[in-house]
């Protein structure tokens, strides 16, 4: 194990010993293989580069009390990228492949995987692009997959606490019928300018409204939103939101702690009925929301009054993170361990 401030480590990238890359060419994908290079050689007429052919993941690796590393949901991660990779014309990587590069990069950089109990844990990149040279508008015919591990501190350092939020209605994230369901960088670059803006005014991020109307919650910067209201778990249900899969697995957490869930359209004055809300995401899991701040109507929806996360919101976050490094049994099949 490398001698890292692992409590204090930023949710940034760290270099580690190995990354994995994968060729597609001439129609099939070749073998993994292993470069110890941070760099990569890209064409400089790529359309990852010039057409955003691009599409990534993210998903991390838990080291366990009983010094078992686990891996969470990878299967889903590796089906959605075959759905990002459909949605913008680009090869599939193959599922199996998938696990097989991502066990390998792990048990590569294996001394990378931050101890138990430090809130540290391996944050896995898979990244997809089209490589080959074109000028004209069109798919790329060859493509490179990669996937590189950094070790990420814990997103809250000193404990979980609410954020702020702004709702957006002057930049659109994605189109209803647009890019809004892959996980694709294109749609980065078009948050940006948002995102900025509310960190600028001092929000942890902007709430994104459905472009068409500006009526429904779409989602939380790169993160979903979920509110609760009595019993209840509510996350919008858009045809321009990414589906997290930190919040499926909050809605069936949320079954079986005995909630109801609803995945519906939300009114941003539906805001106001909310017990407690917040953003989930691989990143942070889950960011409990203190207060939002709607600039159009001049209204502040505000929970968390005593400054701490609500109750319900705290079960979900606990229950989540114990199966993920593995401190509690895990009923839902989840779980991958990586030898
Ligand atoms: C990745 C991502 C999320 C979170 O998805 P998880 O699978 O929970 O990590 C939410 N929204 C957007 C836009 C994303 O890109």
């Amino acid at each position: 194990m490398e001698k890292f401030d692992w409590k204090n480590l930023p949710f940034g990238y760290i270099k580690t010993d190995y990354n994995i890359r994968c060729i597609y060419k001439n129609g099939k994908w070749g073998k993994l293989e292993v470069s110890s290079s941070e760099y990569i050689d890209i064409h400089i007429a790529a359309t990852g580069l010039h057409y955003g052919q691009e599409a990534f993941e993210g998903l991390k690796a838990y080291m366990g009390k009983d010094g078992k590393i686990r891996l969470f949901r990878w299967e889903d991660n590796a089906k959605r990228m075959v759905f990002s990779a459909g949605g913008i014309k680009m090869a599939a990587f193959p599922v199996e492949m998938f696990g097989e590069a991502l066990f390998k990069v792990i048990q590569m950089n294996k001394k990378f995987v931050p101890p138990y109990g430090s809130g540290a844990t391996l944050y896995i990149r898979p990244l997809l692009y089209g490589s080959s040279a074109e000028v004209g508008v069109k798919p790329a015919s060859e493509y490179t997959f990669l996937v590189f591990v950094t070790p990420v501190g814990p997103y809250f350092k000193d404990g979980i606490k609410p954020v702020n939020m702004l709702i957006c209605r002057d930049v659109d994230r994605a189109a209803p019928m647009g890019t809004g369901i892959y996980k694709v960088g294109g749609n980065y670059a078009a948050s940006m300018r948002a995102i900025i803006a509310a960190r600028d005014g001092g929000y942890a991020n902007t709430i994104f409204l459905d472009a068409k109307e500006k009526k429904y919650i779409d989602e939380c910067g790169p993160a979903n939103f979920f509110g609760i209201k009595e019993n209840t778990y509510i996350t919008p249900k858009s045809e321009s939101i990414l589906n997290s899969i930190t919040n499926m697995s909050l809605i069936e957490i949320a079954k079986s702690l005995g909630m109801k869930t609803e995945r519906r359209q939300v009114t941003v004055e539906e805001l106001a009925s909310f017990n407690e809300t917040g953003a989930c995401g691989t990143a942070a899991v889950i960011s409990p929301i203190g207060k939002i701040f709607d600039p159009e109507n001049n209204m502040i929806y505000e929970y968390c009054k005593n400054g701490e996360p609500g109750s319900e919101t705290m079960k979900l976050y606990y229950k989540l993170i114990s199966i993920q490094n593995g401190d509690k049994p895990d009923p839902f099949g989840w779980v991958s361990i990586v030898d």
